[in-house]
Protein backbone atom coordinates (compact mmCIF):
# COMPACT_ATOMS: atom_id res chain seq x y z
CA UNK A 1 0.00 0.00 0.00
CA UNK A 2 2.40 2.64 0.93
CA UNK A 3 4.91 2.22 -2.12
CA UNK A 4 5.44 5.63 -2.38
CA UNK A 5 6.49 6.29 0.80
CA UNK A 6 10.33 6.65 0.00
CA UNK A 7 11.07 10.42 -0.53
CA UNK A 8 13.42 11.43 -2.97
CA UNK A 9 15.37 13.94 -0.67
CA UNK A 10 18.10 10.92 -0.43
CA UNK A 11 19.34 12.79 -3.40
CA UNK A 12 20.41 15.89 -1.78
CA UNK A 13 21.97 14.77 1.60
CA UNK A 14 24.10 12.90 -0.62
CA UNK A 15 25.76 15.82 -1.68
CA UNK A 16 26.62 17.29 2.16
CA UNK A 17 29.85 15.49 4.02
CA UNK A 18 29.40 13.33 5.60
CA UNK A 19 30.07 12.91 9.35
CA UNK A 20 31.44 9.04 8.99
CA UNK A 21 33.98 9.75 6.11
CA UNK A 22 36.60 10.95 8.23
CA UNK A 23 36.68 7.97 9.87
CA UNK A 24 35.81 5.76 6.32
CA UNK A 25 37.96 8.25 3.58
CA UNK A 26 40.16 10.42 6.17
CA UNK A 27 38.18 13.44 4.69
CA UNK A 28 36.94 16.34 6.27
CA UNK A 29 34.96 19.44 5.85
CA UNK A 30 36.49 22.77 5.96
CA UNK A 31 35.22 26.02 4.60
CA UNK A 32 32.27 24.31 2.75
CA UNK A 33 34.58 21.96 1.07
CA UNK A 34 35.24 18.15 1.01
CA UNK A 35 39.01 18.19 2.11
CA UNK A 36 40.92 15.16 1.96
CA UNK A 37 42.92 15.17 5.61
CA UNK A 38 45.83 13.30 3.96
CA UNK A 39 47.28 15.58 0.85
CA UNK A 40 45.05 18.26 1.60
CA UNK A 41 42.87 18.17 -1.82
CA UNK A 42 39.65 18.45 -2.32
CA UNK A 43 36.92 17.05 -4.28
CA UNK A 44 34.38 19.63 -6.59
CA UNK A 45 31.71 17.88 -5.36
CA UNK A 46 30.93 16.87 -2.09
CA UNK A 47 29.75 13.43 -2.76
CA UNK A 48 30.73 9.87 -1.40
CA UNK A 49 31.52 8.13 -4.99
CA UNK A 50 34.12 11.20 -5.35
CA UNK A 51 35.59 10.95 -1.84
CA UNK A 52 35.84 7.24 -1.35
CA UNK A 53 37.48 7.19 -5.32
CA UNK A 54 40.41 9.55 -3.96
CA UNK A 55 40.67 7.61 -1.05
CA UNK A 56 40.95 4.76 -2.87
CA UNK A 57 43.38 5.55 -5.41
CA UNK A 58 45.54 7.83 -3.91
CA UNK A 59 45.62 6.69 0.02
CA UNK A 60 44.21 3.34 0.76
CA UNK A 61 47.29 1.45 0.36
CA UNK A 62 48.90 3.33 3.56
CA UNK A 63 45.91 4.05 5.53
CA UNK A 64 44.04 0.90 5.51
CA UNK A 65 46.28 -1.03 8.17
CA UNK A 66 44.51 1.83 10.29
CA UNK A 67 41.77 0.25 12.14
CA UNK A 68 40.00 1.47 15.03
CA UNK A 69 40.69 3.47 17.57
CA UNK A 70 43.81 3.82 15.46
CA UNK A 71 42.11 4.78 13.04
CA UNK A 72 40.11 7.52 14.59
CA UNK A 73 43.43 8.33 16.10
CA UNK A 74 44.92 9.11 13.04
CA UNK A 75 42.34 11.51 12.39
CA UNK A 76 42.01 13.49 14.95
CA UNK A 77 46.34 14.10 14.57
CA UNK A 78 45.28 14.68 11.00
CA UNK A 79 42.72 17.35 11.62
CA UNK A 80 44.81 19.05 13.83
CA UNK A 81 47.81 19.30 11.18
CA UNK A 82 45.32 21.01 9.13
CA UNK A 83 43.59 23.10 11.55
CA UNK A 84 47.40 24.82 12.38
CA UNK A 85 48.40 24.92 8.42
CA UNK A 86 45.13 26.97 8.18
CA UNK A 87 46.56 29.56 11.27
CA UNK A 88 49.76 29.02 9.43
CA UNK A 89 48.33 30.46 6.26
CA UNK A 90 46.69 33.33 7.89
CA UNK A 91 49.64 34.57 9.60
CA UNK A 92 51.98 34.13 6.44
CA UNK A 93 48.93 36.51 5.07
CA UNK A 94 49.07 39.19 7.56
CA UNK A 95 52.95 39.62 7.30
CA UNK A 96 53.04 39.69 3.77
CA UNK A 97 50.36 42.65 4.21
CA UNK A 98 52.88 44.29 7.38
CA UNK A 99 55.97 43.67 5.18
CA UNK A 100 54.71 45.80 2.28
CA UNK A 101 53.88 48.31 4.02
CA UNK A 102 57.26 48.39 5.71
CA UNK A 103 59.15 48.59 2.44
CA UNK A 104 56.87 51.38 1.26
CA UNK A 105 58.05 53.28 3.85
CA UNK A 106 61.43 51.81 3.42
CA UNK A 107 61.30 53.23 -0.57
CA UNK A 108 60.29 57.13 0.95
CA UNK A 109 62.98 56.83 3.80
CA UNK A 110 65.31 56.24 0.98
CA UNK A 111 63.84 58.83 -1.28
CA UNK A 112 64.06 61.61 1.24
CA UNK A 113 67.40 60.14 2.99
CA UNK A 114 65.68 60.49 6.60
CA UNK A 115 62.52 59.26 8.05
CA UNK A 116 58.95 60.67 8.17
CA UNK A 117 56.53 62.48 10.70
CA UNK A 118 53.46 61.82 9.93
CA UNK A 119 52.70 65.29 8.41
CA UNK A 120 55.68 65.04 6.39
CA UNK A 121 54.59 61.64 5.02
CA UNK A 122 51.23 63.42 4.55
CA UNK A 123 52.76 66.14 2.63
CA UNK A 124 54.87 64.12 0.20
CA UNK A 125 51.51 62.09 -1.14
CA UNK A 126 49.67 65.70 -1.44
CA UNK A 127 52.58 66.88 -3.16
CA UNK A 128 53.28 64.04 -5.13
CA UNK A 129 56.84 64.25 -4.06
ZN1 LIG B 1 44.10 12.75 -0.50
Amino acid sequence: MAAKAKKRKVDKEDRRFQERWKLQYFFTESRNNCVCLICKQSVAIAKEFNVKRHYQTTHANAYDKFTGSDRAEKVKQLEAGLASQQRLFTRAKDSIENSTKASYEVVLIAKHGKPFTEGEFVKDCVDGG
